[in-house]
């Protein structure tokens, strides 16, 4: 899981911080500080800060953690190696 806060957007409700205090922190009125790459323990936690911030200004991406292989840009990038003998 990936998060980037849009701190143009941000306007310090604090909501993220209340929710997942491990990975949000506000310094002072309306510096927020965030751990980008939040540990898959946090995921809940983030999904729901993200979800309760009044600007939407957490954007998530969900699944970065993930096999490469996994992922659909790397199937594109080589369509033919789930049909290959020896290539899982
Ligand atoms: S809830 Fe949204 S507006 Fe409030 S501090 Fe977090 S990111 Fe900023």
């Amino acid at each position: 899981m990936k998060i980037v806060v849009d701190l143009n957007r941000c306007q310090g409700y604090a909501q993220c911080a209340f929710l997942a205090p491990q990975v949000f922190e506000l310094h002072g009125e309306e510096a927020l500080m965030y751990t980008p790459q939040p540990p898959a323990d946090q995921r809940e936690r983030v999904l729901r800060a993200a979800a309760a911030c009044p600007v939407q200004a957490i954007l998530v991406e969900d699944g970065v953690e993930d096999r490469p292989e996994d992922r659909p840009e790397a199937r594109a990038a080589d369509p033919g190696a789930e049909g290959r003998p020896g290539v899982r």
